[in-house]
């Protein structure tokens, strides 16, 4: 079993890339990649605890995309096997950390004009060494017992159309997919079905698109894909030459029915076989 798509707090994960490993031991997992939100900077300790460990470890990143989708959709596309000294990587992400700063710096104003007694202090404090976002929010609407759960902290104040929404700085489908492969590696698109299209054709049609910008693959194995996207891609990797990745979205706590290694309510498994098909494509691409 291995698991390419997970969160530590370096991000809105809630463990550390250390505990990581750990718990992949623990579960007897082959591989796992850490993927967190706009920073690899907690890569280089989850490389030397996977290299103590024995187990594969690999390096990635999540990166969120500019793009209009319907039904409140979004895009986020994984690059796995990066190299996470790469300069350009280094100076985009470090961009967009800052700039994840200054949205906080705005969210928190627009909470106190709610009469929300939330500060940038408290914010960084929960955030500690992670890239700041909403979930960071959430959680400390919660300790301030103005909700009494982090999806209500979303519903009433943090998603879009609510008053405490700000929007976050984005890279576009094709910066997006560039910045990674400067970075050597290989894009691959998260959780398709949550770029929520209203139909199967509609997904395949933007994936497709997605592709001649170089998108190498997409996630086929994510627990609570509905079927009909899943039959979709799984034809779609088949007949055009995708990689078909998968994982849990593991972020500990915060998402407490999501398991490392078995994903949503335990309905993930990932084939073993996915390693191969991954380092082969990054050579042929890079060979290119
Ligand atoms: P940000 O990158 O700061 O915009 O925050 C995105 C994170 O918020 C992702 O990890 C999502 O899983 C989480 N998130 C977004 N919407 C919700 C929601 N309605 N309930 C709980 N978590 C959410
Ligand atoms: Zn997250
Ligand atoms: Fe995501
Ligand atoms: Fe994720």
């Amino acid at each position: 079993m291995i698991d390419l798509h997970m969160h530590s707090n370096y991000s809105d994960g809630t463990e550390s890339p250390e505990w990581l490993v750990e718990e992949a031991v623990r579960k007897g997992l082959r591989a796992i990649a850490l993927t967190d939100h706009d920073t690899v900077d907690g890569i280089p300790a989850f490389l030397a605890a996977g290299a103590q460990a024995g187990i594969r470890t690999i390096a990635g990143v999540e990166i969120s995309v500019d793009v209009k989708l319907p039904n409140r959709g979004h895009m986020h596309i994984l690059g796995l096997l990066i190299d996470p000294a790469s300069p350009s990587l280094k100076k985009t992400l470090d961009h967009l950390v800052k700039e994840r700063r200054v949205r906080a710096e705005r969210i928190v104003e627009r909470l106190q004009a709610l009469d929300i007694p939330v500060t940038l202090e408290m914010l960084l404090e929960e955030a500690g060494e992670g890239a700041i976002g909403r979930p960071h929010v959430a959680r400390v609407l919660m300790s301030l017992k103005v909700v009494d759960s982090i999806q209500k902290a979303f519903d009433y104040y943090l998603s879009p159309g609510q008053a405490a929404y700000v929007p976050k700085v984005k890279l576009d489908e094709a910066g997006a997919i560039q910045l990674i492969h400067d970075a050597g590696g290989l894009a691959i698109l998260a959780h398709p079905h949550y770029m929520n299209f209203d139909s199967v054709a509609e997904f395949r049609h933007k994936i497709l698109q997605l592709q001649k910008l170089g998108l190498d693959g997409f996630e086929l194995y994510y627990a609570g894909m509905p079927e009909r996207v899943h039959e979709m891609l799984k034809e779609l990797a088949e007949t055009h030459d995708f990689v078909a990745s998968g994982g849990s979205d593991f972020h500990g706590d915060i998402k407490p029915d999501i398991a490392m290694g078995s994903g949503l309510n335990n309905l993930l498994s990932v084939p073993d076989e996915l390693l191969e098909e991954l380092d082969s494509r990054k050579s042929r691409r890079f060979s290119e």
